[in-house]
């Protein structure tokens, strides 16, 4: 590897970690550890919806439980500036525009009863509305604006969000560490908002923008993130940066085989899905996690880092060190995991 590794885990403290977040954790750390490289924690707070109260203290304590340490972000050697991306919103505006200047991305003044009027009508039509410039120009004067109208509406403080004028009719080749070659076809992608009207920016544009700046030589993060795969190309290719290698995690199956796994699946079967107990600040409920259930964090790292990676050997018990001199994205399956409750019991045994 030429550059130094930097790898971030970067969780929405959307609610408590659960053992999917642990996992991805994890595999970002035996990576860095194993390529002396740096594990980043970065927490993605944009969405203000969606914030829960505690969860990024959750996060925190959870790894530390775990033994899975960062060596950089929140109030922990923040050499690029805070690694919480509320305290970042300064910085994303200037990138948007940036993409504006460039042709790459656009003011747009919608309300959302337009959007809905425009996706009624699409809908009674037999047709999905898909947002994107090409179509924008066919459709009514509320959504197709001169560059005069733009100022005018700028000028006079009306609400907007910018988009991102995503290149059409492109074919991506791109490629994913774990699953190979993947080819997009781009005629079907939206525009997607990368800055909103409250000030904030997207999941999409901050994201892009911090592994930049950040120097993220390798994003390692769940297969739900694989459908925005080519948006993240684009968009790096729009600012004209370099994109770093990605590598996208199984999804971890219900003990059955079939669906992902839930907290309700947890619930129902008798096993935690969180690493600590969580009290939900809303409803109080308490959902207890594997150390107050008297398991060890040494076991459930070593189960987890077998939920979608083996080592090609016999060998199934390893501690931290030895879980960093085997592991290899390369053997990471593409295909689901299936959690095994009674395999971490297994685990346990031995710690
Ligand atoms: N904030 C995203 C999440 O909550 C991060 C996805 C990514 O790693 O790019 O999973």
């Amino acid at each position: 590897m030429s550059k130094k590794v930097r790898v971030r885990f970067a969780p929405s403290p959307t609610g408590p970690l659960h053992i999917g977040g642990v996992r991805t954790a994890l595999f970002n750390y035996l990576f860095a550890k194993k390529h002396n490289g740096t594990f980043i924690l970065r927490i993605e707070d944009t969405d203000q919806n969606r914030y829960v109260e505690g969860a990024e203290q959750y996060i925190i304590d959870a790894l530390n439980w775990c033994g899975i340490p960062f060596d950089e972000g929140i109030n922990k050697n923040e050499k690029f500036g805070p690694y919480r991306q509320s305290e970042r919103k300064h910085l994303y505006k200037a990138y948007a525009e940036e993409l504006i200047k460039s042709g790459n991305a656009y003011y747009a003044f919608d309300t959302a009863e337009e959007l809905d009027f425009h996706r009624a009508d699409h809908e009674a039509k037999g047709k999905t509305f898909i947002y994107n410039w090409h179509n924008r120009l066919k459709l009514s004067n509320s959504l197709s604006l001169s560059a005069e109208k733009t100022q005018a509406k700028l000028e006079a403080g009306d609400d907007y969000v910018i988009r991102f004028k995503s290149p059409q009719d492109e074919t991506l080749h791109l490629t994913d560490i774990i699953r190979g070659d993947i080819k997009i076809e781009t005629n079907v992608l939206d525009d997607k908002v990368l800055f909103k009207s409250d000030g904030m920016p997207t999941y999409h544009l901050a994201n892009i923008v911090d592994d930049h700046l950040m120097e993220i030589t390798h994003v390692i993060r769940g297969e739900e993130w694989l459908p925005s795969l080519a948006l993240h190309y684009q968009l790096y290719k729009a600012f004209g940066w370099e994109a770093p290698e990605f590598a996208h995690l199984p999804l971890i199956l219900k003990p059955t085989g079939k669906g992902k796994l839930s907290k309700r699946d947890g619930d129902k079967l008798g096993f935690p899905v969180f690493p600590l107990q969580w009290t939900d600040p809303v409803t109080e409920e308490i959902s207890r996690g594997y150390k107050e259930d008297g398991y060890f964090p040494d076991a459930m790292i070593n189960f987890l880092a077998f939920l979608g990676w083996n080592p090609g050997t016999e060998q199934e018990i390893f501690n931290l060190e030895e879980l960093i001199a085997a592991f290899e994205l390369e053997r990471v399956n593409k295909s689901g995991a299936r959690f095994d409750p009674d395999k971490i019991k297994w685990f346990n045994h031995h710690y």
